[in-house]
């Protein structure tokens, strides 16, 4: 029986981009539709077993409201791995993303394990698992809306699910990748690529 290896992780992004759901998923594997935002912070646990070691993952959900952005050094200092989120169909959510990322590469520990995650991707009608993102090319799609703007649909609880994705993903694998940083896209919703997020951290989390 192995000790679990302490890992403190952050999680920062902007207000609803769904921090608190995919830590809910991790923890719980639960999804809540109208989940209250996030006061000052919240804090969870989770075990993460690798072949070589078990990580307990020691998860400080911040608020992402401007006004709590003067208490977020506190969670991030001392931080082994941060996760940065942003919503896939909201442009400014992955601008607010790389601006944490530069704070977090300025001001937290040098050897913070970062991860960029792209959450909500069960809002964006692409076919196959986001494996298959679009190989669209780039010249058409500047005036050129969706060509499914019209014809959205409609789930059984009446929500659209027609939200066109905002954040091309080879764009932000392109950033992460220059900016040494893991990524992935979630959805904290159906589960998609939530373990997988936190199991690939856990594989950089440094054990001594
Ligand atoms: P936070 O402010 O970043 O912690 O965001 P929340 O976790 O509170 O989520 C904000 C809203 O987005 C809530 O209504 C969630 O139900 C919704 N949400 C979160 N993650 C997802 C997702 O992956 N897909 C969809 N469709 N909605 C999500
Ligand atoms: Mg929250």
């Amino acid at each position: 029986q192995q000790k679990p290896f302490q890992t403190k992780l952050v999680l920062l992004g902007e207000a609803a981009v769904g921090k608190s759901s995919v830590v809910l998923r991790f923890v719980s594997n639960e999804f809540q539709e109208n989940k209250e935002p996030t006061i000052g912070a919240a804090f969870l646990t989770q075990k993460c077993r690798l072949d070589s070691a078990v990580i307990k993952f020691e998860i400080w959900d911040t608020a992402g409201q401007e006004r709590f952005h003067s208490l977020a050094p506190m969670y991030y200092r001392n931080a082994q791995a941060s996760a940065v989120i942003y919503d896939i169909t909201k442009a400014s959510s992955f601008e607010k993303a790389k601006s944490w990322v530069k704070e977090l590469q300025r001001q937290a520990n040098p050897n913070i394990v970062i991860a960029l995650v792209g959450n909500k991707l069960d809002l964006v009608a692409e076919t196959g698992s986001g494996k298959a993102a679009s190989t669209k090319t780039d010249e058409d799609d500047e005036e050129a809306d969706d060509d499914d703007d019209e014809n959205g649909t409609v789930t059984a609880e009446g929500q659209s699910t027609n939200s066109a994705r905002a954040v091309p993903k080879d764009e932000a694998k392109a950033y992460a990748d220059e900016a040494g940083l893991l990524f992935f896209e979630t959805s904290a919703k159906t589960g998609e690529g939530v373990v997988e997020l936190f199991t690939e951290v856990a594989k950089k989390i440094p054990i001594d």
